[in-house]
């Protein structure tokens, strides 16, 4: 008895397959139709073994679940016999709205729900709701569980999730404050406690999630206090290719003076700024650095002003809180730049958070990379939002079939 857990893209999706009780990874892969659908890549990962490709035809998102299906069970699903391999389904869905607080067992009516999300999430929404509808068909016979970025953030107060605008945005057009990114903060604020050994209760996180989407948010007694992604995944840090927030005036002027047009911005906004943008060089923060290195000005100011609105968020984060325990980091480049981590943490003694330089050198994640006698403590997390979603999906199961999770 496993969990199936699925995070579908346009023409992608990935998935895991975790056993019953959430802990152990018993394969991960990704099936990607985006280049060539006849000849589609199927790669799936077993721990301690090779790595296992194949090229399948992929016409939709529910042929290629079948052949994710059956590469894992054996079994091309909607036959007898899946039911023994795969008792959940856990989907990966971006936006939930203001209406999902927590993870659902998926009906009609969730469905209907996360379709009106889509003006909201397009890039993501409508291609969850494709891998739920092939996954249902597919695998009929077993509850699937939606486990939503945005849940994490159903508890912000009004004061964080307000902007200042006219209140009626808010009452009559919904403009709030989601915050994304949450079942990756979720997970690492308790792999954080863990490390640090502490009730994650009486704790105060600042986490950083930053890979090519980047935010930052804080965690009180495991609830999410403050964020800095917004309405949308755009507000906030500076990013790959995201500006982060600038000032709305700049939008105004740029419209009224340069006959730039509302859709231009969007797409020199999303795609063509942060460290692309800056830098001229990449959006990947590896090429950035690399081009830092030898000696690209512009490259080297982009890493500056990533790292100091990084450095500024986790300063106005952890004075939400009236002070911080642990500064997470985490995604690609929390988890693999010494350089990014050491720059954003000088200056960040007066929080109490001291970085090691030494351990923060040599760190593998997860690893604690703050000296012996830092009053706060700074981890370094690989973040897995999959087994995130595996727990989920299992606790909402457990619910749903009126089980204990205890004694399962
Ligand atoms: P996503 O947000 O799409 O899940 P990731 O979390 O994988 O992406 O993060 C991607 C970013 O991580 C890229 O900018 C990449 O350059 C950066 N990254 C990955 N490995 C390293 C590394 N060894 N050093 C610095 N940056 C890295």
């Amino acid at each position: 008895m496993n969990i199936l857990i699925l995070n579908a893209g346009s023409s992608s999706v990935k998935f895991g397959l975790f056993d019953a009780e959430a802990r152990e990874t018993l394969a991960s892969g990704l099936i990607d139709w985006t280049a060539d659908p006849q000849r589609a890549p199927l790669v799936i990962q077993r721990p301690g073994a090779e790595e296992v490709r194949s090229s399948v035809e992929v016409t939709d998102h529910r042929t290629a679940l079948v052949h994710v299906v059956q590469s894992l069970t054996g079994t091309a699903g909607g036959e007898s016999g899946q039911d023994d391999v795969i008792t959940g389904v856990g989907h990966r869905v971006v936006h939930g709205g203001a209406v999902f607080r927590d993870s659902v067992g998926i009906d009609d009516g969730v469905k209907a729900a996360i379709a009106r999300f889509s003006e909201l999430a397009p890039l993501h929404n409508p291609p969850a709701l494709e891998g739920i509808e092939a996954a249902q068909s597919l695998l009929p016979g077993v509850p699937h569980v939606a486990v939503f970025d945005t849940a994490f953030y159903a508890h912000l107060p009004p004061s964080a999730y307000l902007y200042p605008v006219p209140y009626e945005w808010y009452t009559d057009w919904g403009i709030r404050r989601f915050g994304f990114h949450g079942i990756s903060h979720a997970y690492c604020a308790g792999r954080a406690a863990e490390l640090i050994g502490h009730d994650l209760r009486e704790l105060r996180l600042v986490s950083c999630h930053l890979g090519n989407g980047c935010s930052a948010t804080a965690v009180r007694g495991g609830k999410a206090v403050a964020t800095t992604m917004g309405f949308t995944p755009m507000e906030g840090l500076m990013m790959g290719s995201r500006s982060g927030s600038i000032d709305p005036g700049i939008l105004f002027y740029i419209q009224q003076h340069r006959g730039i047009t509302a859709e231009q911005l969007d797409d020199l906004l999303n795609h063509r700024s942060g460290l692309l943008g800056v830098s001229g060089v990449s959006s990947d923060f590896r090429r950035v650095e690399a081009a830092a290195r030898s000696g690209d000005e512009r490259a080297r100011l982009a890493l500056e002003m990533y790292a100091g609105r990084v450095r500024a968020a986790v300063g106005a984060l952890a004075v939400t809180m009236g002070g911080v325990d642990g500064l997470i980091f985490t995604a690609g480049v929390g988890e693999h730049s010494a350089s990014l981590r050491a720059t954003v943490c000088e200056g960040l003694d007066c929080l109490g958070l001291r970085l090691d330089g030494q351990r923060n050198a040599v760190c593998q994640p997860d690893a604690d990379i703050a000296t012996p006698d830092s009053p706060g403590r700074i981890v370094v997390i690989h973040t897995r939002e999959e087994l995130m979603i595996a727990r989920e999906t299992r606790r909402v199961v457990c619910n749903l079939m009126n089980v204990d999770e205890q004694i399962r």
